[in-house]
């Protein structure tokens, strides 16, 4: 019996410490989450600006829904491109720099759509090891030669360029890496794709909204000036707090993935309500300059205040905080003994994260308090200690 086959492995993902398991939140997104009844103080969400729940985006949903709708009926190319959907491209294009934008329903799908629409057999993608998973599956949906270098190695990276014979090259990387909140060295990962005639997608679902002036992305944080080889992907699910995805390039590109990229031709556009929404959280992204302030001090907290115990905090300057573990069930016990103590702090395993580097990963959020961080500082120094 296949179910039984299947039982089997879900046993064994238990008796690994490696069973996952889905808790339903009694409360919108933010930090105080409550569940089955209890209340916890969440340090799991990619909120980074606590606009999920955020009234004026509440409102512009509403708005949207009664001047709009709530489904867009079809897909882009046929009939479900609606007025919200043009506006909020062309804010997006204007706000990070680029010539044009393409909305995508989710980051995954974009990325699934962008990789097999711009190499295919013959060419070779050059990816970062810790990339995200949908980077991971776009190359083998592509069919193209996949090339990992090790994390962020730039010397690795141009010797595997130099050695390719490939047809086009297309160097692929996470800009703010989700497991380990570190940066992927932009500047000199373009001027090798510049070296070595390659394109450069850039996944900015952690950096946008939170890095760069005014929360312009990755891109902005290095000061990259615009170039026809640079392609970025943005997610608007997480510090945008709504949902959806957007890829930003030269138009040529953009007009090539709007025909081509199959995850965009071959699914329902996304609500017109979110993207109405969505105008709106791009507002508050661009004047969020104390929201940024108290989110970098909210980090400063949280690392100061860990800096002399045992734990071991990964070199992150973003809301990403992850105290490295190593043990799956270690991680899992840790997590438990915060749960207890009304902190809610995801339990990061393999194949999430490499073998034997299992973590905590604290994400920070501007909706926190210093006195919520205060809290869990405190319950991991007792932690360290036990
Ligand atoms: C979350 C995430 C995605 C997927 O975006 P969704 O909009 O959630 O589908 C893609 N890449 C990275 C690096 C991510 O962290």
């Amino acid at each position: 019996m296949i179910c039984d086959e299947l039982q089997g492995e879900l046993d064994a993902l238990q008796r690994d410490g490696l069973k996952r398991i889905r808790r339903t939140l009694e409360l919108p997104c933010g930090p105080l989450a409550r569940v089955d009844g209890r209340s916890l103080i969440s340090f799991c969400s990619n909120d980074y600006l606590g606009l999920a729940n955020d009234p004026a985006l509440v409102a512009a949903a509403c708005a949207g829904a009664r001047n709009w709708g709530v489904g867009s009926g079809a897909s882009h190319l046929v009939s479900g491109h609606l007025g919200p959907h043009a506006v909020l491209e062309e804010q997006l294009a204007t706000f990070t720099g680029f010539d044009r934008c393409l909305l995508f329903s989710t980051g995954y799908m974009a990325n699934l759509g962008i990789v097999p629409a711009l190499v295919g057999r013959g060419d070779a993608v050059f990816a970062d090891r810790l990339n995200h998973a949908s980077l991971i599956d776009a190359v083998q949906l592509s069919r193209a030669d996949s090339q990992r270098y090790p994390h962020a190695d730039l010397a690795a990276l141009e010797r595997l360029l130099a050695a390719s014979t490939a047809r086009r090259r297309l160097i692929l990387t996470d800009a703010v890496f989700s497991m380990d909140g570190d940066l992927a060295p932009l500047p000199g990962l373009l001027m090798l794709a510049e070296r070595y005639d390659a394109w450069l997608v850039v996944d900015d679902a952690h950096g946008f909204g939170v890095l760069g002036a005014q929360g312009r992305g990755s891109i902005s944080h290095f000061g990259l000036p615009a170039n026809p080889r640079l392609i970025c992907m943005g997610t608007l699910g997480k510090a945008a707090g709504a949902a959806g995805a957007f890829v930003a390039a030269n138009a040529t590109v953009i007009e090539w993935l709007a025909q081509r990229a199959r995850s965009y031709v071959f699914t329902t556009a996304g609500s017109p309500l979110i993207a109405c929404a969505l105008a709106t959280s791009l507002e508050l992204i661009a004047a969020g300059d104390a929201r940024r302030a108290h989110l970098r001090q909210l980090v400063a907290q949280l690392r100061d205040g860990l800096a002399d115990t045992r734990w071991r905090l990964l070199a992150s300057p973003t809301a990403i905080q992850p105290v490295i573990v190593g043990d799956n069930h270690a991680t899992v016990r840790l997590a438990a003994a915060l749960y207890e103590r009304g902190l809610w702090v995801p339990a990061i395993r393999p194949p999430t994260v490499p073998n034997g580097t299992a973590r905590l990963r604290v994400s920070l959020s501007a909706a926190h308090g210093e006195a919520q961080v205060a809290e869990l500082v405190s319950a991991l120094r007792e932690l360290a200690c036990a």
